[in-house]
């Protein structure tokens, strides 16, 4: 069976899913977007990856043409049509079809689409020997410029990051944001642990990862101290253990960065035991996709 793909309402065959060209999240790259993981039959904070594409919509003025409550339904079915227990679900709304001006107000209507897949650990055997990271030296997107918890659709500025982590042999890059403290990875959030402490980049500076929220409540629940810092190479350079952490992602432990070897170039405690901890709260957590 090929993939059900969702659009505006209807399913297609992913051979036959096509927007129009004159759609402006293709010639603009307005619109939003998510990605969300559903593991054993369930969607993993299907609620809060709602509310954020609706904050994000609503922060560029797109109007969705479902509520949130039929929007939960739409991707739950297209994970039944696509006969998905475990899946990476990719929902866009686009600001729909206009002219060739940018003008917003010439699309009258938003687009939809759910994209829904098997998906298995994105990073491979790099959970057990850690990511190589490298620092970029494009910038994040200054929230003044574009709010960093949009996530939207013009995705350029991580791409930029990822070709020079691609072209200087590193698994994901860390970019700094325009003052010059560490900001996030291109796909994921950073975390810094030194002397069993975590630290990761305050919120205002990138997108506010629900994974990484997740971190914040199992930090918590293990006992283990975690606050947002200002934090640049030097704490890169000398952390004990450092990791990122995504939908896609989940948590990975990055052991070299810059050509640097990360403590002591493996895996180290804390993060292995968020690593056991995130794994069990997404495979008994979340919305049932079949009742
Ligand atoms: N930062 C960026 C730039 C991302 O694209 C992602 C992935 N959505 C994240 C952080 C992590 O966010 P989440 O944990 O919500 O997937």
């Amino acid at each position: 069976m090929t993939e059900q793909i969702y659009i505006d309402g209807k399913f297609y065959s992913k051979e036959n899913a096509r927007i129009s060209v004159y759609d402006h999240g293709l010639l603009y790259g307005d619109g939003v977007f998510e990605g969300i993981r559903a593991y054993n039959g369930r969607v993993f904070r299907l609620d809060e990856h709602i509310d954020r594409m609706y904050d994000g919509a609503r922060a560029i003025c797109l109007v969705p043409p479902l509520s949130k409550e039929e929007f939960k339904e739409a991707i739950l079915e297209t994970l039944r049509r696509n006969d998905l227990k475990d899946a990476y679900i990719r929902p866009i709304f686009t600001r729909g079809v206009g002219d060739l001006g940018l003008d917003p107000r010439k699309c009258p209507k938003a687009g939809v689409i759910i994209i829904a897949v098997s998906w298995g650990a994105m990073y491979g055997d790099l959970y057990e020997k850690g990511l190589t990271g490298v620092t970029v030296s494009v910038r994040r997107n200054a929230p003044e410029a574009l709010p960093t918890n949009i996530k939207s659709l013009n995705y350029l500025n991580n791409i930029l990051a990822k070709i020079e982590a691609n072209e200087k042999g590193g698994d994901e890059a860390i970019i700094f944001d325009i003052r010059g403290n560490i900001s996030e990875g291109s796909g994921d959030n950073i975390f810094i642990i030194k002397n069993g402490r975590i630290r990761t980049p305050f919120v205002q500076y990138n997108l506010n990862g629900i994974t990484r929220g997740a971190v914040f409540e199992l930090a918590e629940k293990l006992g283990i101290s975690l606050a947002e810092a200002n934090l640049g190479y030097f704490d890169l350079y000398t952390a004990d253990e450092v990791f990122v952490t995504g939908t896609a992602a989940e948590i990975a432990p990055m052991t070299r960065i810059d050509g640097r070897v990360i403590g002591d170039g493996k895996p180290g405690p804390v993060t292995k035991k968020l690593m056991t901890a995130y794994t069990e709260l997404t495979r008994t957590t979340g919305t049932p996709i079949y009742k």
